[in-house]
């Protein structure tokens, strides 16, 4: 499956920051996370701080999967409304999934702060405002319900959305709880500093077949290198999907560009996420360089092989799009690329254990805050492995 098309903006940034050696001898440890993008980087994190002995494997250099195309918008807003979330798992589920992003922000900025990880870490507002008149309605009645169950959310009028941000929009939720990073250089610098306590990280290593049996997994590499372990945890991102037999998530691919530095020019949006009510939904950020980062166009027809002319094409709507509701703003394309998303029904991610293979847990926190859904599965995963109940657990499981 293909992640992501070349040109990401963070991978062109930071270039390849850390290479780790391929497995090639045999190996035996407590846990084998497999996946060493953001979510990889997050859960062996939690599980080494735990006690554990951990080995990361990637088939690819560590974060150069989904990881190295987020647009990381941190944001405790699910895809689904908590409206229609309210509807599918009762208000009292929704406000709790809801609230679990709010803690997974400020989890992840206290992670962020006591590892002194520079990665662009901005704490921002959000602004979730209507794409036309006809939206207004249902978003004022998400407001309500949101300001009912959660502190820091406030409505802002048509005017004032001009006045403060020059945004063209009748309406918005303002939410207090939000953040921008730099996703990539985030799972590079973290994985770099577990490696020097302990975590043993193999990237380039392609997995032949992980056996599931009732007394732990044996992973065998195309090499033909077996590592031991008691538990698997699949941090494998999107390309899961293919191992599931369970249905989760509908794939498809999203669009990215960024634009040439502008500080002055982008000043008004430095501290706010905007997305808006459009189906797909345009989303927006600056960068902690002083650039604008626009996403969505999203399609669900696969990456041709020669994706260049589409690119083109998703960037161009996005830039026409952003003239629309911010006309003063000069956009200049810098980079522009596409990657592969997955959604599921109810906006959650599936975090936990699956019927389908004994002695794994996975983490798959699809959706537009896959970020701090990751976040989140580090103390469910915890709360698994040491048999305590999980609230969130419930919500997040397989077969729901
Ligand atoms: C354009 C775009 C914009 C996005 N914007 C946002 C956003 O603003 N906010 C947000 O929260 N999320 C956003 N997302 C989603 C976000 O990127 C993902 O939630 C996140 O990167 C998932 O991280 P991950 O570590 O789970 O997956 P990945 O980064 O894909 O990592 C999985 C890793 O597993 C490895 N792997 C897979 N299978 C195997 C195997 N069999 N053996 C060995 N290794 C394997 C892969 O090589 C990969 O490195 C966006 C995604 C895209 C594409």
């Amino acid at each position: 499956m293909r992640l992501r098309t070349f040109e990401s903006f963070w991978l062109l940034k930071n270039g390849l920051m850390y290479s780790y050696p391929s497995l090639k001898e045999n190996e035996a440890c407590d846990i084998v996370v497999i996946g060493g993008g953001i979510t990889g980087a997050l859960i062996s994190d939690a599980l080494l701080e735990n006690g554990y002995d951990v080995i990361v494997l990637d088939k690819r250099d560590i974060g150069q999967g989904s990881t190295s195309a987020t647009t990381s918008m941190l944001q405790y807003e699910i895809d689904v409304s908590m409206h229609k979330l309210s509807e599918m798992i009762g208000e009292k589920g929704a406000a709790l999934c809801y609230g679990a992003g709010i803690d997974a922000i400020n989890e992840l900025e206290a992670l962020i702060k006591d590892r002194k990880i520079k990665c662009g870490f901005e704490r921002k507002k959000s602004i979730y405002f209507a794409h036309n008149v006809k939206a207004v309605n249902d978003l004022k009645k998400e407001f309500a319900l949101r300001n009912k169950h959660l502190q820091g959310v406030t409505w802002m009028e048509k005017d004032a959305l001009w006045d403060k941000y020059g945004l063209v929009s009748e309406g918005g939720i303002v939410s207090e709880a939000a953040a921008s990073m730099d996703a990539y250089a985030f799972t590079h610098e973290l994985i770099r500093q577990n490696v020097k306590k302990g975590l043993r990280v193999y990237d380039q290593t392609t997995i032949k077949t992980v056996d599931h049996s009732r007394k732990g997994v044996q992973v065998t590499t195309e090499e033909g290198a077996v590592i031991k372990a008691k538990k698997v945890v699949y941090c494998s991102g999107f390309e899961t999907t293919e191992i599931l037999k369970e249905n989760i998530a509908k794939l498809f691919y999203t669009y990215a560009t960024v634009g040439e530095r502008n500080v002055e020019n982008t000043q008004k949006l430095k501290d706010v996420l905007l997305w808006n009510t459009e189906d797909p939904y345009l989303y927006l950020r600056t960068t902690d360089d002083g650039r604008l980062l626009l996403g969505g166009e999203d399609t669900s027809s696969h990456i041709p092989f020669f994706e260049q002319k589409r690119k083109e094409k998703k960037s161009n709507a996005l830039q026409k799009k952003l003239k629309a509701i911010l006309p003063h703003i000069d956009f200049v394309e810098d980079f522009s690329w596409g990657g592969t998303f997955g959604s599921t029904s109810d906006g959650l991610p599936y975090i936990g254990v699956s019927p389908e293979y004994k002695n794994a847990l996975f983490v798959l926190g699809f959706g537009g805050n896959g970020i701090t859904f990751s976040v989140q599965g580090r103390q469910i995963i915890l709360d698994i492995l040491q048999k305590k109940k999980s609230p969130l657990a419930k919500f997040y499981r397989f077969g729901r």
